[in-house]
């Protein structure tokens, strides 16, 4: 069975105090059986990466970004390199979020070139797909997600076996409404067969389901096939609920 890889996406979230209280008390609550079964990450807002680093090398816990540019440098005001995440020793981006898709028009093609991007630095690209509730009240949550990780998988050629995705449906995102553990498996079986199809080497692709994941409900989430770890915004602000969820990996 693959490892278990849980990341927590702290989105706009923290301070240097509070950070460093949530470090500490992750750090002191993580085992040595949690630590077997799961690998675990945090994804911060970049001005925070430095503190990660301080904080957790050399410890369990790896730390990523959020989101990074689609170019290499240059005049691009306010826009962070992936370069630049890696000399923060990231091992992960979090990369078309749907709130990203949202809120800042990101699509398909610039999702992909990120993609590019973090890879060329040597950083694991975390690619976010799921549908809106429209979508899926119209029957088109296949061919969303399949068409938005096509885009990613067409872009990076040989890596794609290199890449982690989150099928993170816009419905369940902050809402308190979870996927049901059928439904997710669902999605991520059409999104394993894809990444088969694109490589050879997809046994070592990691699918993680987001979207409303708790202590609650993580454990009959994470013993689907198909779920390979959860990517988990709100409850990853909670030191107990997100060790918690590292608990209940099978
Ligand atoms: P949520 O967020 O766990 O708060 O629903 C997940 C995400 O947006 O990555």
């Amino acid at each position: 069975m693959t490892k278990k890889l849980i990341v927590g996406n702290w989105k706009m979230n923290g301070s240097l105090a509070t950070n460093a209280g949530l470090l500490q008390a992750l750090l002191a609550g993580l085992n040595d059986d949690a630590i077997a079964v799961a690998d675990v990450a945090l994804c911060a807002s970049s001005p925070y990466l430095a503190q990660l680093q301080t904080l957790l090398q050399g410890t369990a816990l790896g730390w990523g970004a959020q989101d990074c540019s689609a170019h290499d440098s240059g005049a691009y005001t306010g826009e962070v390199a992936a370069a630049m995440l890696r000399d923060f020793a990231c091992r992960y981006v979090i990369l078309g979020h749907s709130e990203r898709r949202q809120y800042h028009g990101e699509n398909d093609d610039l999702v992909a070139q990120k993609a590019q991007r973090a890879l060329a630095a040597g950083i694991t690209p975390i690619v976010c797909v799921g549908e809106t509730l429209a979508d899926r009240e119209a029957g088109r949550t296949e061919f969303v997600v399949k068409r938005q990780l096509s885009a990613v998988i067409h872009a990076v050629g040989h890596c794609a076996s290199e890449i982690v995705v989150a099928y993170e449906p816009v419905w369940a995102i902050g809402t308190g409404r979870t996927a049901t553990p059928e439904q997710a498996q669902a999605v991520h079986a059409v999104l394993r067969s894809q990444l088969k199809a694109a490589s050879a080497h997809s046994s070592r692709n990691r699918i993680l389901y987001g979207g409303s994941m708790n202590a609650a409900n993580a454990a009959e989430l994470l013993s689907q096939p198909d779920i390979d770890g959860g990517l988990i915004g709100g409850a990853s602000l909670k030191a107990d609920e997100f060790l918690s969820i590292i608990a209940s990996c099978p």
